[in-house]
């Protein structure tokens, strides 16, 4: 089920959990915030900062309502992505995670037994994630970095920042923070988990028609023949998105990613109210010193917290659209991207109300329809497991259409799969079983 949680209340089994989270990342966010802006180093990128949360609190951190630990992974290298690379207001970002509502859980939709919260405006998504993913992260942490930089308009998932809760028995649970590729306030009617990967990758279409919030998979976008509208300016763009941000993936040698697809109808609107009516008050009882702090900083307070927090604010200046430099053909080869000068630029796919509008073959906007577009689940290596399952599956079924393949083959079947499913792009033949 996309996109719609239950709230969690004080009477929910991950109510402490997720309180410690907000609490951590409030106070480790703005901690980092206070500090001026400054280049980063070498050693950002390994920095770990701890906090100890307790009932009575101390000069470092403000009481929590429990005992737990903190730790805030690279926190200037997240924050350098997120102000100057993802166009994230610092206080609104503090804002959404922390302020007044508490976040609604979208329990655990995908097999991994991963959770996903979103903030009160639906805006961040956090995902608890395995230790092994997390240390994936770390590890390529600096590739990432690097990849967004000469990327500004990569589609990978934005990671926002990188936690973990430790709480007093020990359990300790990583979590990231990362974009929610659909729009707070439309509704999306139809989603695609996509990956180029055939086998048992199919929604039951009986069940998907009761279920308008249903995330179908590949077989069925196959098989109700869809094909994303795009003309062949943005196509061109995207082509050439999608070829570098899967030559990314292979480069750091993951698998089991995907492409998520959101459908936005312009004619059937926000009837159906998907995400609205989950939206319910609540309020938690959050460190009023806290609740304090985000205030002055949007009410012009002169604390240096404040004052720094602002500077921040200005220096990220938002959204300066240029217009993109496209000529030639859509074989991906004869344009270019814009980059580095227009870096401060929106992302060019996320520009139409947050996505990209259908356009026919002048470019011109077409049928009243909105994508929303991303590649999500990007921190699975090909481990020995993956390997198995490789030889395990393919035992059974075609070993090319299975999901788990090497990195090299999987990048290459998953960027033929997004050419192909675009209109205009040829190669679905592949992808069809006999
Ligand atoms: P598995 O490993 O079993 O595939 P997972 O727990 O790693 O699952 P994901 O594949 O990351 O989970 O996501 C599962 C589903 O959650 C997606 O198919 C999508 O519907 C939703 N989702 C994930 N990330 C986002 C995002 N950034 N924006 C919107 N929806 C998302
Ligand atoms: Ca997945
Ligand atoms: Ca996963």
């Amino acid at each position: 089920q996309p996109l719609v949680g239950n709230l969690i209340g004080e009477d929910h089994v991950n109510y402490v959990l997720m309180y410690n989270m907000l609490t951590g990342i409030r106070v480790g966010v703005s901690r980092c915030q206070a500090k001026v802006k400054r280049p980063l180093t070498e050693e950002d990128f390994t920095a770990r900062h701890k906090f100890s949360f307790d009932i009575v609190g101390n000069e470092l951190t403000p009481s929590a309502k429990y005992d737990f630990k903190f730790k805030d992974y690279a926190p200037w290298v997240f924050r350098t992505l997120r102000e100057d690379h993802f166009q994230i207001d610092p206080a609104d970002y503090l804002l959404s995670l922390t302020a007044k509502y508490i976040l609604s859980e979208l329990g655990s939709p995908g097999k991994s037994g991963s959770f996903f919260y979103f903030s009160r405006d639906y805006r961040f998504i956090i995902k608890t994630i395995r230790h092994a993913e997390h240390k994936f992260l770390l590890s390529i942490l600096k590739q990432y970095y690097t990849h967004v930089q000469e990327n500004p308009h990569t589609l990978l998932s934005r990671f926002y920042g990188l936690h973990r809760v430790k709480l007093p028995r020990g359990r300790k649970i990583h979590f990231v923070i990362m974009n929610n590729l659909f729009p707070p306030h439309k509704d999306i009617h139809e989603t695609f988990d996509l990956k180029g990967s055939t086998v048992g990758r199919e929604y039951p279409e009986e069940k998907a028609a009761k279920n308008p919030r249903a995330v179908l998979k590949d077989n069925n976008w196959i098989n109700r023949g869809k094909k994303l509208e795009i003309g062949p300016e943005k196509r061109a763009l995207l082509t050439e998105q999608l070829r570098r941000d899967s030559e990314f993936l292979e480069r750091i040698s993951v698998m089991d990613y995907s492409l998520l697809v959101g459908i936005h109808n312009l004619k059937r609107g926000n009837r159906d109210n998907v995400r609205r009516n989950t939206l319910k008050v609540f309020s938690p009882e959050l460190p009023g010193s806290m609740r304090h702090s985000i205030k002055q900083v949007k009410h012009g307070s002169q604390s240096p917290e404040a004052v720094a927090m602002r500077r921040a604010m200005r220096s990220s200046d938002p959204k300066r659209l240029g217009t993109p430099s496209v000529g030639g053909q859509d074989d991906g080869s004869s344009f270019h991207l814009p980059e580095e000068d227009e870096r401060r630029q929106q992302c060019l796919f996320y520009q139409d109300e947050g996505g990209l509008r259908a356009t026919d073959e002048s470019d011109l906007p077409m049928g009243g329809t909105i994508y929303y577009l991303g590649v999500i689940d990007i921190l699975t290596p090909y481990t020995f497991v993956k390997k198995l399952e490789h030889y395990w599956k393919g035992m059974k079924d075609d070993i090319h259409k299975i999901s788990p393949v090497p990195p090299t083959e999987y990048a290459e079947r998953f960027f033929s799969f997004m050419k192909a499913i675009m209109r205009g792009g040829g190669g679905m033949e592949r992808f069809k079983s006999e």
